[in-house]
């Protein structure tokens, strides 16, 4: 069995791990990160996409709205690339209660969330799809962040520091000597071979998983409450600006822009499995009613997918009950040292992934103490890889950049507008014959036609670069398909069906995929990783 040795190791590829992990070699650590899937395929990659402003919580939760304006603020700096600064408008329409926004308005202005009240009539001309019934409106500096970008920024900044970051390797046993943790036992998910992994600090960033990994290093009452929302992405961006109903935080009263999308979101289910992903037939209709109020005509939008993701939701020992909505947002640092006498571990859990960066400080200041070194932390002003040159994403900048080379560069996606170029640096990259993979680093398939034009053109390309025989590229092909189907069936109506009768028509008329000769997919770890 192989084995490695390191100084931290870091369980969990979300972006609080990511953000330990960046962190923790911005400060001279020698870092491992281990993930059991691919890097943001948990929770922080079926997120609403909202990079909090810290409005949402100024009532209900002052605190975690204190800590959301400071790190948006930050992230708009250090991770501009990631962020679209769409702004956010809060607006009070015929459902909700009239008094909220008052209470709103002081509110922010106790927090120190920036907020401008405007008349309704000029929200409704900078946005005209708005109810035209609402009564009030509040600008807030909401905006949208495309989590990839920036887990995978901080992973490859990392790695360029010289960690080791392991997708696809998932931590079976926590080893332990006496009252000491000292790193853990790992199974490559793909290769199917354990690691051993010596470690002098261990933090435990699974989200809501976090409790399991806890028991695994033989501590109980590490109660992380999953919570499960659903969201659904429509076709078009049926507004430009973030739009949140001005009332105290519910179900479906949030609109985010995201690249060429908007999603509506979300719900929030008790629930005991991290790994639910159930989308109730209800829970869709209540999103679209809930939709249809703030932007009337709502259904008659394409709903393109469905996804589900699992809050962590730490419980500390005063909450009670199991209504996710009112357990805290807030996150939680678990030093089991003091907390259950286990040296070497530490817990970080809860929060959001607005507040990755301050989660990621304060587990990267817990382990320089517990290691005795004293290194100040440098993420609040060190930009993430990519993003140096401090300009935020713009919604129309990749097709003014594309318009200048359209004459050379081949357009393989033309909803995300992904260059051959683009996919065939990312395949080679990534090393991945896993079509979900690509998709996650470039977007391809995630637009309206969900991949109907560009994924068969990506399997030939990824067969013509080599490294994967035909029936491999098929099996990869059927298993894109299969996964899309899955985000695709509960929301099968109107124009959402005849696209996929298109759809369905390309695969099966152009490829006649149901008898595709078909072999086991390629190793999808990547060969820098893998080499090592
Ligand atoms: C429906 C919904 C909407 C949300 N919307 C927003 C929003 O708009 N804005 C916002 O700021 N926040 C939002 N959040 C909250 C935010 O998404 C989460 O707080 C954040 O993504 C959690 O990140 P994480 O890295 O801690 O957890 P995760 O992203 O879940 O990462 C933990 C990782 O640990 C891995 N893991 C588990 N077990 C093992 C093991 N044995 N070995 C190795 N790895 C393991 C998992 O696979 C997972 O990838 C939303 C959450 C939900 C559920």
């Amino acid at each position: 069995m192989r084995s490695l040795t390191t100084d931290v190791l870091v369980i969990g590829g979300g972006i609080t791990g990511a953000g330990v992990a960046w962190d923790a070699s911005l400060r001279g650590l020698d870092v491992i990160l281990v993930e059991r899937l691919d890097l943001a395929e948990g929770t922080s990659g079926r997120f609403h996409g909202l990079l909090h402003s810290g409005a949402r919580y100024v009532v209900k939760d002052p605190p975690a709205a204190r800590e959301c304006i400071a790190e948006s603020r930050i992230l708009k700096r250090i991770a501009a690339v990631c962020v679209e600064d769409t702004g956010g408008l809060f607006v009070t329409t015929p459902w909700d209660d009239p008094e909220y926004a008052d209470r709103f308005a002081s509110a922010c202005g106790q927090t120190g969330v920036d907020c401008e009240e405007i008349p309704a009539a000029q929200a409704l001309l900078q946005e005209p799809r708005l109810n035209p019934s609402i009564t009030r409106a509040f600008r807030a500096p909401d905006a949208n962040i495309d989590i990839w970008k920036a887990v995978w920024a901080m992973a490859r900044g990392a790695e360029e520091r010289g960690a080791r970051v392991l997708p696809y390797h998932e931590v079976t046993a926590i080893r332990r000597d006496g009252d000491q943790v000292t790193g853990a036992h790992v199974r490559d998910v793909r290769g199917d071979e354990g690691l051993e992994i010596e470690a002098q600090v261990t933090v435990n960033a699974s989200g809501a998983w976090a409790g399991r990994i806890a028991t695994l290093a033989g501590i109980e009452g590490v109660r992380v409450f999953p919570g499960r929302g659903i969201m659904i992405a429509m076709n078009h961006r049926l507004v430009n600006t973030v739009i949140n109903r001005c009332q105290m935080p519910s179900d479906g009263d949030i609109l985010v822009p995201v690249r060429t999308v908007s999603v509506i979101g979300t719900t929030d289910e008790h629930t005991d499995d991290p790994d639910d992903q159930t989308v109730a037939q209800s829970e869709v209709d209540q999103m679209l009613d809930e939709g249809e109020k703030l932007v009337p005509g709502f259904r008659q939008a394409r709903a393109l997918r469905v996804w589900t993701g699992v809050r962590p939701l730490f419980e500390d020992a005063k909450a009670g009950g199991t209504a996710t909505r009112d357990v805290t947002r807030a996150h939680a640092l678990l030093d089991h040292r003091t907390r259950d006498g286990v040296g070497g571990f530490v817990t970080i859990t809860g929060g959001k992934a607005t507040t990755y960066r301050l989660m990621a400080e304060e587990t990267v200041d817990a382990v320089c103490d517990i290691l005795g070194r004293s290194v100040p932390c440098s993420t609040a002003t060190q930009p993430l890889p990519g993003s140096e040159p401090g300009e935020n994403y713009r919604l129309g900048e990749r097709l003014a950049r594309k318009e200048q080379h359209l004459r050379d560069e081949q357009v393989i996606c033309e909803c995300e507008l992904v260059s051959r170029d683009q996919l065939e640096q990312t395949l080679r990259r990534s090393g991945s014959a896993n079509l979900d993979d690509i998709r996650r680093r470039l977007r391809l398939g995630m637009g309206p036609c969900q991949g109907g034009f560009c994924i068969y053109r990506a399997i030939g390309i990824m067969h013509a670069q080599g490294g994967v025989s035909a029936e491999q590229a098929d099996a990869s092909l059927l298993e894109f398909l299969q996964e899309r189907w899955k985000g695709v069936w509960p929301i099968l109506h109107g124009d959402q069906l005849r696209q996929m009768r298109f759809d369905e028509w390309v695969f099966h008329g152009i490829l006649d995929v149901d008898r595709l000769p078909t072999g086991p997919l390629a190793g999808g770890s990547d060969p820098e990783v893998a080499a090592r």
